[in-house]
């Protein structure tokens, strides 16, 4: 008896190995939007409950110190997607921040994204939820390496019907779907409009869940983009009333029980040992909207500026057959690693043809070494860059609030943060090394003097 049970054990873990080594991982990213650095459980909020995220971080890998691309939504989601700061791709402005419906452009078709790069390599690659990255035919999902697409393709704010419910603000505060035109779309077609924003996490859920199980005897990529918890803020009506941090901790929770789901379904199939499952936000917590925005945390500030608030956020990354569990690190990481790093897991090599800012973090987040090959990080509002962190140490050469009608204001001798001992950037010490100073202003010239940006595309309207 005890033999057989010996040797089931050994078969057990050679089909385990024999099944690794025959398919690369599956890659699921999960994508917040305005989610802030401090709204789960797991990063300190007293209120808001989040269990799936917490036990997915604590059987995987949780970053305090993870960074969006950008700290608005296109921008960041060019990053995310080409691994390449938004400038380089013509993806951010400094007269239009985001695309908007009336907008003629998007990403171009030569930027090398991450469905691309796996869809080579066989993946089934399918992006689910909000794109913003262009929503014309040439720039939607399925124009940029995506076999399919279901999703509003920009902000959920947007298309606002001017006729319908309360003017300005007050329509945010009290939200109904009918105040919004926003398309869904499948593929490239719009299938309901108003889309029933109620029900758009849950049906965004069952979609990852569906192709999860269609998909599980090869390789897949999913990118799980949520329009929420981005303002107007919706939920089910199972998830009303449920949280203590009200309206928007109904919705987070919401966030959370999909993230439980979407794990789940990776169980249920098997494919636990196969699959690296990525949480993180677009950038940070909307504070103008007040209780309908997220928290920071101890971070200084929000969407929409370089500092903290606006761009480190929530990172989390679990796949029990590759990434230890229980680790929690302070070392630097971000978006704009996902694609070198899904190319390495997936046996590919990242374009060679043009400058990438993305790192692979595989030999790091599989616990090779404790080290993350990211040592620097650049802060850019729209084209140019207002921060720099290396290290501990933070440089801010211009800052702005993120959205209030004052110009931006430059500082020379940049502020300088030592984001270990002041995450909060309350006490400027560069006076005190100006060593420090010295190389972070080197660091960011020659970051600037790098990036040759093509024209935006944000600023292609069509304005009537
Ligand atoms: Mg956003």
């Amino acid at each position: 008896m005890r033999k057989s049970i010996v040797l089931l054990t050994v078969a057990a873990s050679f089909a385990a190995v024999a099944s690794a080594a025959d398919r690369p991982p599956n890659i699921v990213i999960i994508f917040a939007d305005d989610m802030g650095y401090g709204d789960l459980g797991c990063y300190g909020h007293p209120s808001i409950r989040t269990p799936n995220l917490d036990r997915m971080a604590s059987q995987g890998m949780r970053f305090t110190d993870f960074y969006c691309g950008a700290s608005v939504c296109t921008p960041s989601r060019a990053a995310l997607m080409t691994g390449r700061y938004a400038p380089r791709c013509g993806m951010a402005s400094d007269k239009r921040r985001v695309l908007f419906p009336t907008s003629k452009g998007g990403l171009q078709a030569d930027e090398v994204t991450i469905a691309e790069i796996l869809k080579k390599q066989g993946y089934a690659t399918h992006a689910i939820g909000k794109w913003h990255l262009g929503h014309l035919p040439q720039y939607l999902p399925t124009s940029h390496g995506f076999d399919t697409y279901f999703g509003i393709p920009y902000s959920n704010d947007m298309d606002r019907l001017a006729a319908k419910g309360p003017k300005g603000r007050a329509a945010f505060l009290e939200p109904r779907v009918e105040y919004w035109n926003c398309p869904l779309m499948r593929g490239t077609e719009v299938v309901e409009r108003p889309a029933e924003q109620t029900t758009i996490t849950r049906r965004y859920t069952e979609e990852a869940v569906k192709f999860i199980k269609q998909d599980k005897d090869r390789p897949f990529f999913i990118y799980l983009a949520h329009n929420l918890p981005h303002v107007p803020l919706f939920r089910h009506k199972e998830f009303e009333g449920r949280s203590l941090r009200g309206l928007y901790g109904d919705v987070i929770e919401e966030i959370d029980w999909s993230v439980g789901q979407v794990l789940e379904a990776i169980r249920e199939q098997g494919l636990e040992k196969d699959t690296v499952v990525w949480f993180t936000s677009d950038n940070g917590p909307w504070l103008i909207f007040n209780d309908h925005g997220g928290s920071a945390g101890p971070l200084f500030e929000g969407k929409g500026c370089s500092w903290e608030g606006g761009q480190r956020v929530p990172g989390i990354a679990w796949g029990p057959g590759r990434i230890p569990a229980g680790r929690i690190t302070s070392e630097l990481a971000s978006t704009l690693d996902f694609l070198p790093t899904a190319a390495a897991l997936a046996g590919a090599k990242p374009p060679t043809d043009r400058t990438l800012d993305g790192y692979d973090l595989t030999a790091f987040i599989t616990g090779k070494t404790d080290k993350s090959p990211r040592d620097r990080f650049f802060y850019y509002r729209d084209e140019a860059i207002y921060a720099v962190r290396q290290g501990p140490y933070k440089a801010h050469f211009t800052t702005r609030s993120a959205y209030g009608p004052d110009k931006p204001v430059k500082h020379d001798p940049p502020l300088l943060f030592h984001l270990g001992v002041d995450p909060g950037e309350k006490w400027n010490v560069a006076s005190q090394h100006p060593d420090v100073v010295e190389r972070l202003i080197k660091l960011a010239g020659e970051q600037d003097a790098g990036l040759k940006a093509p024209p935006s595309q944000l600023e292609n309207e069509n304005i009537k």
